[in-house]
Parts: structure tokens; C-alpha cells; sequence
């Protein structure tokens, strides 16, 4: 589903992302964890297209960003990529002036030109499946930070996405908010989700994903499954971390 060769990125003259390979095959929940800064969303960004690369290339289900490619044509295969990958951030950055159910049709309205009744059709059964069906009316602000989050995540998925990309979902979220979109997400990856999942909640980590990769100083410096990295870290990098983090 996704196969990465000797990605970089700077920015200016600062190596962000350091010649970064690998693959993912679909249905895979892969847990992205590290330290600040040391390059997870810039990671997460580049995989969409909201970052340009500075060599190497990605490949999202046949389509490939590849940095030696002219702008152009690069921007053809971005935007088949974001057709197919969709993306929640730590901000759920909803249409406030929208209602719950408007901002999950909008997409569908406007990229995929569908008729109202279809896309009202969807997006409420989108709206049921993250447990909000008595919110579909409201607008944003008369909602908590978690069934905000779960609006955006109902939002990418009104897309039909083949791989879901989250940049810490649950960060900007009071404690006890958090465990609902977990369980989101968790329902997202038993259905067979392709997933990457920048997160700090490492439980969630070691429980749901498939496989871990622990960054730091734009490496990838593990990539285990979660039994062995948790249990058996292998770089002095990682051991530290964990013992901060957990
Ligand atoms: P956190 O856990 O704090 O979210 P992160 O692992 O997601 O951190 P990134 O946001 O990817 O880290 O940032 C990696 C490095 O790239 C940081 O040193 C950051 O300052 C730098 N960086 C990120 N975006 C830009 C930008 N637009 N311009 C310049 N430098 C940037
Ligand atoms: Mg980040």
C-alpha cells in the first residue's frame, strides 16, 4: 500500500527527515512514536503531499510523489493521494459555522459532486458509526473536544479513504474525552483500516497497532512489532524514551 525509498526532507539547510525506506501493506496499524521534534508529523505531511520532499519518492497505491519529478506532474499524483489518504489532526479544524452532519457532507459535495439525499444518507450513517447520531444537528462549538474529533474523523472517512493518517488525535483532548476516540479508532482498525498513527498514548500503541516505529532525530530507529519493542527495546534511544513515557 505504501512503499517509501530513501526519503528526505529539509528544511533550509536542516535535515528533518534522513533517507527514510520502507513499506506498509494495507491493513496495517502502524504506531509512530518519539520524541519532539525528532520529525513525526513532518513524516505524516509528506506522505500527503503537505510537505514537499526533498529526494527520494512515496508511493500510495500506485501513485508516487517522487522529488526528482517536475512540480507539476507531482501535483497530480498529490491530489490522487489525498483522495485516498484521509487525515486528522490534533486540531479538528470543523466548519464552524457548519452543522455536525454538514461538515462530514461537505467533501461529498463539493470533490465528489454528489446528489444531497446521498451524501445527508452517508454522512449520517458515518455520524452512527462514531456514536454520534443525536449530535447530527448541532454545530462544532456546542461540542465537546472528543465528539468534535470523532466529527473529523467521520469527515475523512466520508471520503472512503484506503489509509487513514492521524497526527496525535487525542493530544489537545481533557483526559477523560480520550478514551472515546480511542475506541473510534480501535473499531477503524478491526475493520481493516490501513493506519499510521502518530500518538503519545502508548497503551493504545501496544495495543492496537501492528507495529511500531520509534523515531528520533528524523531516523527511523526501531520498527518492531509492539510485544518486542515495549518489552525489548534495542537502542539506548528507545529505552530512554520509554522510561520517560511510560
Ligand atoms: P512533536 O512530537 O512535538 O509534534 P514531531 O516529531 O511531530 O514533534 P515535527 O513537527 O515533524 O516533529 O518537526 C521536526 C523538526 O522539523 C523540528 O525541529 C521542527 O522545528 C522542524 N520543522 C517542522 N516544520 C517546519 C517548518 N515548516 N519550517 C521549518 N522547520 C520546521
Ligand atoms: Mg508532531
Amino acid at each position: 500500500m505504501i512503499e517509501i525509498n530513501h526519503l528526505e526532507k529539509k528544511f533550509g539547510e536542516q535535515r528533518i527527515l534522513k533517507d527514510i525506506s520502507l513499506s506498509i501493506p494495507a491493513h496495517q496499524v502502524v504506531a509512530v512514536i518519539g520524541p519532539s521534534g525528532s520529525g513525526k508529523s513532518t513524516f505524516l505531511r509528506c506522505i500527503n503531499g503537505l510537505e514537499t520532499i526533498t529526494s527520494g519518492s512515496i508511493s500510495v497505491d500506485g501513485h508516487v510523489i517522487d522529488a526528482s519529478v517536475g512540480k507539476k506532474e507531482q501535483q497530480k499524483e498529490i491530489y490522487a493521494i489525498r483522495q485516498k489518504a484521509g487525515m486528522v489532526f490534533q486540531q479538528f479544524n470543523l466548519y464552524p459555522h457548519k452543522t455536525v452532519i454538514e461538515n462530514v457532507m461537505e467533501a461529498l459535495l463539493v470533490v465528489k459532486k454528489m446528489k444531497k439525499e446521498k451524501a445527508y444518507s452517508i454522512a449520517a450513517n458515518l455520524l452512527e458509526k462514531v456514536g454520534l447520531s443525536d449530535k447530527k444537528d448541532v454545530y462544532p462549538s456546542q461540542l465537546s473536544g472528543g465528539q468534535q474529533q470523532r466529527v473529523a474523523i467521520a469527515r475523512a472517512l466520508a471520503m472512503e479513504p484506503k489509509l487513514m493518517l492521524f497526527d496525535e488525535p487525542t493530544s489537545a483532548l481533557d483526559p477523560e474525552l480520550v478514551g472515546d476516540v480511542l475506541k473510534v479508532m480501535k473499531q477503524l482498525a478491526e475493520d481493516g483500516m490501513t493506519m499510521i498513527i502518530v500518538t503519545h498514548e502508548m497503551n493504545f500503541a501496544r495495543n492496537v497497532a501492528d507495529r511500531i516505529l520509534f523515531m528520533a532525530d528524523g531516523i527511523i530507529v526501531e520498527d518492531a512489532k509492539p510485544e518486542s519493542f515495549f518489552h525489548q527495546p534495542e537502542t539506548e534511544r528507545a529505552k530512554q524514551f520509554l522510561r520517560k513515557v511510560t
